[in-house]
């Protein structure tokens, strides 16, 4: 399995787009791995998870092809990780030629429900009809092609908000078991019938994603994302009920310039604790 961050921040990027705080002014000065747009990953070519406004600059970045995805996995309806209207232009005027033209759309119902509030009519019926929604329920395990997704209930915000994070596997390429991954964007501390699921695998995960929104600020748990303080912790935990061991990718995702922490300096903080730090097109290979 091929695994790529396609975006690494949260919802207003960073540098923010209407932002300059000195997190922002010094990201845009140094570049590089410090310029994060919002949050999206790629499994293989085929499995798109979220659909950030920023889903096009990731095309244009990355070379892809995103016809080639059968399958859109959203967290949740937050802008930074569903922006609707995008899915308009992928009607036939707009779109005449496709590698592959039905799409499977993994969500929340109020998830499904947002893109018919927001499309303005502008999508045509047969266009339509090749959206193929699958609302989710948490626990409940549905098959995507290859992939295996279980729907964890994410402690996130948002009124009427029902946001996800995931646990996906897919048969490994040698054939022997599966690839297990994690994403865990957003979410605060999980609930303890998440840590229960946690405490039942079979085996330790390839990769965890884990929310890393806070940056430095130790949020104790009580929020609906999480520091790295608070990230170094959950590790601990999760060390200690064998969901992560020596192989396994733990990997901080999803930052804020309110977090202020600098590409450099989440290395610094992740590197003596075992962990990776996520940028736009860091690729792993499960
Ligand atoms: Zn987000
Ligand atoms: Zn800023
Ligand atoms: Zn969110």
């Amino acid at each position: 399995m091929k695994f790529m961050y396609l975006g690494t921040a949260a919802a207003e990027g960073w540098p923010a787009v209407f932002c300059q705080c000195p997190a922002c002014l010094e990201a845009q000065r140094l570049g590089g791995k410090n310029i994060r747009t919002r949050a999206q990953a790629l499994i293989n070519e085929d499995l798109l998870i979220d659909l950030p406004p920023d889903t096009y600059m990731h095309k244009l970045q990355h070379n892809l092809d995103l016809t080639s995805v059968r399958y859109l996995l959203i967290t949740h309806c937050h802008m930074d990780h569903f922006y609707p209207q995008e899915l308009t232009v992928r009607g036939s005027g707009y779109s005449p030629v496709m590698t592959v033209r039905d799409l499977h759309i993994y969500c929340a119902q109020e998830t499904k429900d947002q893109f018919y509030r927001c499309h303005n009519g502008e999508l045509d019926r047969e266009s339509d009809e090749a959206l193929h929604w699958h609302i989710l329920k948490a626990f409940e395990p549905v098959q995507a092609g290859p992939y295996r997704i279980v729907p964890l209930p994410a402690r996130h915000m948002g009124e009427g908000n029902e946001p996800f994070v995931y646990h996906i596997e897919a048969p490994r390429e040698n054939g022997e078991g599966n690839v297990s991954v994690f994403y865990l964007h957003d979410s605060g501390y999980y609930a303890p019938e998440v840590w229960e699921y946690f405490r039942n695998l079979p085996a330790a995960a390839d990769l965890i994603s884990i929310d890393s929104t806070s940056g430095d600020i130790d949020t104790q748990f009580k929020g609906g994302h999480l520091g790295v303080p608070d990230v170094l912790r959950v590790k601990k935990e999760m060390e200690a009920i064998g969901m992560v061991d020596a192989h396994t990718h733990f990997v901080m995702n999803h930052f804020s310039h309110n977090g202020h922490l600098l590409h450099h300096q989440l290395e610094a903080l992740a590197g003596p604790a075992g962990a990776e730090v996520s940028y736009d097109g860091k690729s792993i290979y499960l």
